[in-house]
């Protein structure tokens, strides 16, 4: 392991699966420190994996987005590791696909907590880490779903439109600071998510799962095909950089074309 000289450190929820993952990979890459959090029970092994590809510094955390005590815990157990977040990126997020009439309260409640309430919480939490050194980025990984619709994804729809409610407040607030704020929007990305309601869409739709993909996952996209994972590492990794200084408050669309209808 490389020795800690002050390299940006960057905390990212759910990085031990899918989008989060590849947006680890691609800041170890650059050489941040980063901070894995997810819920796989490999998320131990994965991290130490990338932090050993990288020669980068790391830190895992199981902590549970449902529970802001761990969140602010996390926070703290970066701060006193690294010194300081840098870049916080909020992509930890769960889904769950039923009509409204069938929706349990538990999904929604759970849904709301994690893809929403969680943002505020570490948000935050790290702000007067970055408000004292007067450098900031906050990136919410929304979704295409948090700028338009589809049925039965009532829960998923109401966080995504929150985060990037959230992410316009957040950016207003933070400017004075250096702190930017922006939200990434994808289309379909092919990762565990994804994959798990396949089948629950091939149900409520009585399709198909290969027709699932296509008639239902890809037919708002005008590119018929999966959004790649580093395509949305790229984004975060330019909304990070000193490039990107004077872009905050925008939701911006990594989605095949989908939000040009
Ligand atoms: P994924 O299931 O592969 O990864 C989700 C990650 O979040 C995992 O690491 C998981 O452990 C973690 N997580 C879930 N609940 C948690 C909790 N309570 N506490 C801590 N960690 C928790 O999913 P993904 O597709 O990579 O999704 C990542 C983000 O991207 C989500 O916010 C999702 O809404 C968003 N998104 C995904 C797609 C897509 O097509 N896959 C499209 C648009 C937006």
């Amino acid at each position: 392991m490389k020795k800690n000289l002050y390299k940006k450190t960057v905390l990212i929820t759910g990085s031990t699966s899918g989008i989060g993952l590849g947006i680890a990979k691609a800041f170890a890459e650059k050489g941040y420190n980063i901070v894995f959090n997810g819920l796989e029970k490999n998320g131990s092994e994965i991290s130490l994996k990338i932090a050993r590809k990288y020669q980068i510094d790391h830190v895992f955390s199981e902590a549970n987005m449902l529970d802001p005590r761990s969140l602010r815990d996390l926070v703290a157990q970066s701060v006193s590791h690294f010194g300081t977040i840098d870049v916080l990126i909020n992509n930890a997020g769960i889904q769950h696909v039923s009509p409204i009439e069938s929706f349990p309260e538990e999904k929604w409640n759970d849904i709301i907590n994690i893809n929403l309430n969680s943002l505020f919480h570490l948000t935050k939490a790290v702000w007067p880490h970055m408000k004292k050194q007067r450098f900031g980025r906050i990136i919410n990984i929304a979704s295409v779903h948090g700028l338009f619709a589809s049925e039965f994804k009532s829960a998923y729809i109401a966080a995504k439109h929150g985060v990037i409610g959230f992410t316009k407040a957040i950016a207003l607030e933070g400017a004075p600071f250096n702190i930017a704020c922006n939200a990434i929007c994808p289309g379909y990305v092919k990762t565990p998510l994804v994959e798990m309601q396949i089948g629950d869409q091939a149900k409520i739709h009585n399709l198909s799962e290969q027709d699932v993909v296509s008639k239902v996952l890809l037919k708002k996209q005008a590119v018929k095909e999966f959004i790649p994972i580093e395509l949305i590492a790229r984004m975060a990794l330019f909304l990070a950089s000193d490039e990107a200084t004077t872009i905050t408050g925008t939701a911006m669309p990594v989605d095949g074309g989908w939000s040009a209808q």
